[in-house]
């Protein structure tokens, strides 16, 4: 997700199940050495495992102010998630320095300032090096849309003819290609953003975009 690209206020309550343990206990820590970071670099690195087996990792090292998350926080947002979308995340990564892939996606999305906050893939969340010390429902926002990339591996429902069809009939209700700027670069993107803020604030996601949250109730279960 680019950072600054949630457009939409909180308060309503999800519809999804969410059962919060991560926070109940502290997390273990272990150090582990010639660890296989997501990015492909390999490290010592320290593992901090919650209760419900979340892993949030980093480098030893690493340089804590080139990262405003502190774990609290990301612990606290992460206990936030549907449970249907922590069962697509086995960790998270937290990097001082930013994304690799960053200029890939500029190209791809025509967007030369892009600047990712986050990335998902792989069972992972990655969070790079930002200068923004974070609120809990915007990490919260940030974690829903990186997770809901991993429950789409291989674009499996952002890919499919009723996904599809979906954005399609919302279409036409609305003449809205996406519910946000940044859905507008890709069908993965789209369904992102479509599943935080239908996680977020279902009436009033249903009642902009009802095809896509008829669709997504039926997957999100
Ligand atoms: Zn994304």
């Amino acid at each position: 997700m680019k950072k600054n690209s949630t457009g939409y206020e909180g308060g309503e309550k999800t519809e999804l199940n969410v059962t919060r343990v991560a926070t109940k206990a502290s997390p273990t820590h272990r150090l582990q050495q010639s660890y296989k970071f997501h990015d492909g670099t390999v490290g010592s690195a320290n593992i901090y495992t919650t209760i419900d087996g979340m892993e949030f990792v980093y480098r030893d090292g690493y340089d804590e102010s080139k990262q405003n998350i502190s774990f609290d926080l990301a612990i606290k947002a992460y206990d936030e998630l549907p449970d249907i979308l922590k069962t697509s995340v086995d960790r998270m990564e937290l990097y001082d320095y930013p994304s690799p892939q960053d200029s890939y996606w500029q190209k791809e999305y025509n967007d030369p300032d892009l600047v990712s906050y986050a990335t998902g893939g792989s069972r992972t969340i990655s969070f790079w090096e930002n200068d923004e010390a974070p609120k809990q429902r915007a990490l919260e926002a940030i974690m829903r849309h990186e997770a809901a990339h991993n429950f789409d591996y291989g674009s499996r429902f952002s890919g499919s003819d009723k996904w599809d069809k979906a954005s399609r009939d919302d279409f036409k209700g609305t003449g809205i290609s996406s519910p946000t700027e940044y859905g507008k670069n890709s069908k993965h993107e789209d369904f992102a953003d479509s599943v935080d803020w239908y996680a977020d604030k279902p009436a009033s996601f249903r009642k902009n975009y009802p095809n896509r949250a008829e669709y997504l109730k039926g997957i999100l279960k």
